[in-house]
């Protein structure tokens, strides 16, 4: 069985990037998945496109990367998010713009475990919903076939599963992967996680475990950077608190 890892919401954190490359390296995958958001937030937009381009076996779209290049509307941003974008914009190569622009809204790997890749719910992708296991897990489940979907948006990791008799649970950390059972996992957030845990999140994915996997970088210097671009202080000092 193939092994995986799966990141998602880079947002342009190329300090955070390479340190969860780096621990990707050390474990022996077989292809690399990216759930979306390559830009907004960050100031490296550019660098972070081109490595994930030469990094990962699979790469779709999250409403930052179709924002910054005017296939989602960006009015419905809040204002951090908006400035930020509107700079992403800016600095985007003509090569980079154009990527991003091409990059699909969800993709299917069939294998031993066929797996749904989105950036933001199964239900409708375009709309970039957050998934939500409490209230909205019966419908998602019913919006894709393979028996995994990886995600992201949300920057909160973690892995809800569905028994055959429509039980749904949940899990932080770990959790194996049965027959006929399903699974929807949130990558959580390589370059801005919000889950009060400031390291970078990713998934792994072999011999039937998923795991969620927590890398600490140097976030003074993505700071220090994201300071020097003129990006809002409040996304500045987001990043130190995990939130
Ligand atoms: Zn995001």
């Amino acid at each position: 069985m193939p092994a995986y890892a799966i990141i998602s919401d880079v947002h342009a954190n190329l300090q955070a990037l390479k340190a969860v490359l780096a621990e990707i390296e050390k474990e022996d995958i077989d292809s690399l998945l990216f759930a979306g958001d390559s830009v907004g937030y960050g100031p490296e937009p550019n660098e972070c496109v081109e490595l994930l381009r030469t990094k990962t076996s699979l790469m779709i779209a999250g409403n930052h990367d179709w924002g910054a290049v005017g296939l989602t509307d960006v009015r419905d941003f809040n204002a951090y998010a908006h400035v930020a974008i509107d700079w992403t914009r800016d600095v985007l190569t003509t090569e980079n713009f154009s990527y991003l622009h091409d990059l699909p809204l969800t993709k299917k790997i069939s294998g031993d475990r066929d797996i749904f890749l989105v950036h933001g719910t199964p239900q409708e992708p375009d709309q970039w919903h957050y998934f939500s296991f409490e209230f909205d897990a019966k419908v998602n489940f019913r919006s894709f076939d393979e028996q995994i979907c990886f995600l992201g948006h949300s920057h909160i990791p973690f892995i809800a599963e569905r028994s055959p008799r429509g039980k749904t649970s949940s899990f932080y950390a770990r959790a194996e992967v049965k027959d006929r059972y399903r699974y929807i996992v949130n990558a959580g957030s390589v370059g801005q996680p919000r889950d009060g845990n400031p390291d970078a999140s990713y998934v792994l994915f072999k011999d039937d475990v998923i795991e969620i996997k927590r890398v600490s970088y140097d976030i003074l210097l993505t700071q220090k950077k994201m300071k020097k671009a003129g990006l809002p202080s409040y996304l500045i000092n987001r990043l130190s608190e995990g939130r």
